[in-house]
């Protein structure tokens, strides 16, 4: 779609991104009647997440899981294959195809609600005027009530490891190797490494995942971390904890070596750098509002409740603020910023946003950690039931995992629910419900669900918490 001229360039609100933050606050702004226009550089929309975040990598984890079960669990089923062989060229097709799907559906849903889609870099340029310079150069004058900056993340480079955009590169390369490498070196046992990390495992590559910490995934809860990990570690993956990591060069052959601090160097044929992603904002033009970033690189909203920054009619949602770089922590932000904006309550409850990690099996979280409660002092109960005994897991072959339910000692209020175990992505929804709903666990445990289910798990945890179980 080209870009839309406005015969007359003023708005009532200009998003600058197009990323879920972005696209959905425009969306909402548009429905809540007011005259919006959405800004971004890229020609296609839906930011870092739908081209080249969580739906490509989502595509190739299922894709890869599919060629798992082919090669290692249909024996199991008494399903017999002949020759099973990847054909990657289809597999990234097909991704691909799924990007360009998604992103084509974000075009049409702002010509459907009627959002002016302005391609080119926003910029701001003093209160009131954005300037969208074209990959042409042109330039063209928005001028607007309020401004909603959504310009998302980047990748954090690491000193000493330059980027040559193909062998050592960050997650983008890692969703379209030409190739399985022979020996993937991921830096960095993050969200990104770890789901990466399986689907280059799983399609055949030897992965060593290099972590400056001494345990994996800072941020998950700590004994479903280091089950995680025993999991990885017997899918292939092999974990080199507590390492620094002070260089990487690639030779003429293509080979990659890796500095170690104290360690002998590592070598491999392709490097993934996934050390966390930094806010992004250059040259937004924010000095020219009288905007200062803070010490880590974000956009400092002065309000948390409606997203304005300390420059009045400035607002900033999604990754490019504090919190947790979230698809849906973004698309949540600047719904109900713009909610605010119109009039209209909007609210995001931080306690329950859920956080999932697409590995297998698959870590799914809402709320506190035990590490968490512990630090804050706050004393609480923990009921915990695996899958192994579970009718359904056994009947999928996924027996792996448990799930965590921590409730306030005094009141049972749900504080926070962990899962690793099969689809506990899809599970913690039921959760996320009930923590939004300020939920018991008797309430979860009294609560009906279906037989057989993976739910029953998260039933059974939530009984456990009062030692009354019934199947363990
Ligand atoms: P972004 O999606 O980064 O969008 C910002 C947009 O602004 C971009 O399109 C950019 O081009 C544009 N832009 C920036 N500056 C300008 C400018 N000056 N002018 C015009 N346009 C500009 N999160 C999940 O919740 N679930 C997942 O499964 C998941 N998987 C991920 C996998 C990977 C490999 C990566 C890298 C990230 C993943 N994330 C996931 C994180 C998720 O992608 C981000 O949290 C989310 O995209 C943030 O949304 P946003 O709208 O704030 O920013
Ligand atoms: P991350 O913050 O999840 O993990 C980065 C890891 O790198 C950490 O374990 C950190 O200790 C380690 N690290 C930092 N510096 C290092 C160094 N010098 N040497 C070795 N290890 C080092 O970051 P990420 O994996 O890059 O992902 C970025 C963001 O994208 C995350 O914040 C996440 O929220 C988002 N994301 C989400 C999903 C999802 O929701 N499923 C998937 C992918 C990405």
């Amino acid at each position: 779609m080209a870009d839309e001229k406005s015969a007359d360039d003023s708005y009532d609100l200009v998003v600058i991104g197009a990323g879920p933050a972005g696209y959905e606050g425009a969306i909402r702004a548009a429905q809540l009647g007011l005259k919006t226009a959405c800004v971004e550089r890229e020609k296609a929309l839906g930011g870092t997440c739908l081209r080249v975040g969580c739906i490509p990598s989502k595509a190739l984890l299922e894709s890869s899981e599919r060629f798992h079960d082919a090669t290692h669990a249909f024996a199991e089923h008494g399903v017999k294959v002949g020759d099973v062989q990847l054909d990657l060229k289809t597999m990234l097709g097909r991704k691909d195809r799924i990007v360009t799907q998604l992103t084509g559906g974000v075009d049409f849903l702002l010509k459907k609600n009627k959002v002016t889609k302005v391609v080119g870099h926003g910029r701001l340029d003093g209160p009131g005027k954005v300037v969208v310079t074209g990959a042409d150069g042109a330039e063209r004058v928005l001028t607007t009530k309020r401004v909603l900056l959504a310009t998302g993340s980047a990748p954090i480079a690491l000193r000493g490891v330059a980027f040559d955009g193909d062998r050592i590169g960050t997650s983008t390369e890692a969703l379209s190797y030409p190739e399985v490498p022979k020996h993937l070196i991921v830096v960095g046992a993050g969200v990104i490494g770890l789901e990466l990390g399986s689907v280059w495992a799983r399609l055949g590559a030897k992965v060593t995942v290099l972590e400056y910490l001494p345990r994996i995934m800072p941020g998950v809860d700590g004994e479903l971390a280091a089950l995680a990990q025993k999991i990885f570690t017997k899918q292939g993956l092999t974990f080199e904890l507590g390492v620094k990591v002070t260089g990487a060069k690639v030779d003429a052959g293509g080979q990659c070596s890796v500095t170690l601090e104290g360690k002998p160097d590592l070598r491999g044929d392709r490097v993934l750098v996934c050390v966390g992603r930094r806010p992004y904002t250059d040259k937004l033009g924010l000095e020219t509002v009288g905007i200062e970033l803070d010490p880590r690189g974000r956009i400092p909203v002065a309000d948390p409740h409606t997203f304005e920054t300390r420059a009045p009619g400035v607002f900033a949602v999604g990754d490019v603020i504090v919190g947790a770089m979230l698809a849906h922590k973004a698309s949540e932000e600047a719904i109900a910023c713009v909610e605010r904006m119109a009039g209209v309550a909007g609210h995001v409850n931080y306690d329950a946003i859920p956080n999932v990690v697409y590995t297998h099996p698959e870590l799914a979280s809402v709320g506190k950690t035990e590490e968490e409660l512990k630090e804050a002092k706050v004393e609480y109960l923990k009921g915990s039931f695996p899958f192994m005994p579970n009718g359904r897991a056994k009947a999928l072959g996924q027996t792996e995992g448990l799930v965590k339910v921590l409730a306030d000692a005094k009141t049972d209020r749900i504080l926070g629910v962990h899962i690793i175990g099969p689809r506990a992505g899809d599970l913690i929804a039921e959760v996320a419900v009930a923590v939004e709903f300020g939920a018991s666990s008797e309430d979860l445990a009294r609560s009906v669900h279906a037989h057989p289910t993976l739910a029953e798990v998260i039933k059974e945890a939530a009984l456990a918490v009062h030692k009354r179980a019934i199947h363990g």
